[in-house]
């Protein structure tokens, strides 16, 4: 009899949590991560695998979901030119977001002083990253070999090739449509895949939270806090004032549903610290959530997950100054105005990496002679740093696509009034309605 009341409450606090909405599933992971994280401390590091398999379970997603998702924007869009305006409203909104965000990361920078007072003797020496020219960049656009590009996981020669051969099959008639249909097929079965690894969020945040908690104490942090402080207030007031501005006069849409509808995306990147692994993600979270057309979201994504790196950009504008002032030189404004191009452009150049952002801080020091030794005490608190501008980079890529959506009639409102959080058995599997 005991027994049987036993197993009857362990399947209620079993069906409690599957129950349970994704979103509020992460959270509490997300908590309960940070919880065990502080109380093991160093230790917490052996359950990390758990959270690795995580991220190359979502990593593993990448390439075939570009890559087949965009082959159908590409064929569910006919019109060329709309396709070309819709490249050019991300770009300039990629860009334009990046220059506000280094703005503030400067004016934070400024106002609360995060390198007064620090000893640089520890520093060791670090070694300046070559930034490519636009051209190199430009001609690397292009692959020579599309699946090395797929091995290699490039994603804006996977962009380039996906959108080239959904022309193609465009304008090949009937092979053409078989294929298209192959695809949309392909589609549907590589959002159910995503379904399944985003229904393992939860275990892979809590132990990745876990690690990051037990590993990094309050000893570590405490001397460079207001680094941190800095870069995480700054991608609180990027997120709400710029982009939550943004949602509510320019796209004239209800600011807290996009929040709520990007929030599972800003867990897993926060805890991951990659845009470009959480891709899948922020892409089901858009179309599910937010109602963006399959078309805009699996172009305008991918594309902001390698190029639109606000929180980056911030973070920089953050470090230098406190490189600045840590090493007591001083900047004029031609100093300011070059640091907010070079970290435009590294933001740009960086890839949404664990981590990439620091190498890309070098590139940004050199540009105003700032000592490359500051990247090398920024490095011991770059965890806790990534995971607040990649977050914010996630957010960012939500928001510029939500707004081109919206200002090319590619969003369903619907959806995106109600808010409703995706769940994991639950992935759209339609393609949108082809205008
Ligand atoms: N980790 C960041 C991202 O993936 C890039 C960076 O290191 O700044 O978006």
């Amino acid at each position: 009899m005991a027994k049987q009341e036993t197993t009857t409450k362990k399947k209620h606090a079993l069906s409690f949590w599957t129950d349970m909405k994704l979103w509020k599933q992460i959270l509490i992971a997300l908590i309960a991560g940070l919880v065990v994280g502080m109380i093991l401390g160093p230790p917490a590091a052996a359950i990390k695998p758990i959270g690795t398999i995580f991220i190359n379970l979502i990593k593993m997603l990448i390439v075939p979901l570009i890559f087949v998702s965009l082959v159908c924007g590409v064929t569910s869009m006919h019109d060329m030119t709309k396709m070309g305006r819709i490249a050019a409203k991300t770009v300039v909104l990629y860009l334009f977001t990046t220059a506000i965000a280094i703005t503030i990361g400067l004016g934070l920078g400024a106002l609360l002083q995060p390198g007064a007072g620090i000893d640089i003797a520890a520093a060791a020496a670090v070694e300046a990253k070559e930034a490519p020219t636009l051209m190199e960049t430009f001609v690397g656009l292009f692959p020579t070999n599309p699946i090395s590009a797929m091995a290699n996981g490039n994603v804006l020669q996977i962009i380039v090739f996906a959108i080239l051969f959904g022309l193609a099959i465009n304008i090949a008639g009937e092979a053409g449509a078989k294929i298209r249909q192959f695809f949309e097929w392909m589609a549907e079965v590589i959002y159910k895949l995503t379904a399944i690894v985003i229904s393992f969020a939860p275990y892979g945040v809590f132990a990745l939270m876990a690690w990051v908690a037990g590993t990094y104490g309050l000893d570590v942090l405490l001397p460079l806090g207001t680094v941190i402080l800095a870069v995480y207030v700054g991608c609180i007031i990027q997120a709400i004032v710029v982009y939550g501005g943004a949602i509510s006069l320019l796209a004239k849409l209800n600011p807290v549903r996009f929040f709520q509808g990007i929030a599972e995306a800003q867990a897993v990147a926060f805890t991951t610290t990659s845009s470009s692994g959480t891709l899948p993600v922020t892409m089901s979270c858009a179309q599910k959530n937010l109602g963006v057309s399959r078309g805009v979201s699996s172009f305008v994504l991918p594309l902001g997950a390698t190029i639109n790196m606000d929180g980056t950009a911030l973070y920089q504008g953050v470090c230098a100054l406190f490189v600045a002032q840590a090493f007591g030189v001083s900047l004029g404004m031609g100093d300011y105005i070059t640091i907010i191009l070079t970290s435009t452009l590294a933001s740009i150049g960086t890839a949404g990496v664990p981590g990439a952002g620091l190498i890309m801080l070098s590139l940004v020091l050199t540009s105003v002679g700032l000592p490359l030794e500051g990247v090398a005490i920024i490095a011991g608190i770059d965890r806790i740093l990534d995971m607040a501008r990649t977050t914010l980079n996630v957010t960012s890529d939500g928001m510029v696509t939500v707004l081109v959506a919206k200002t090319e009639g590619e969003i369903d409102e619907a959806v995106y009034n109600q808010a409703h959080v995706l769940e994991a058995e639950d992935i759209p599997v339609e393609s949108p309605p082809a205008k």
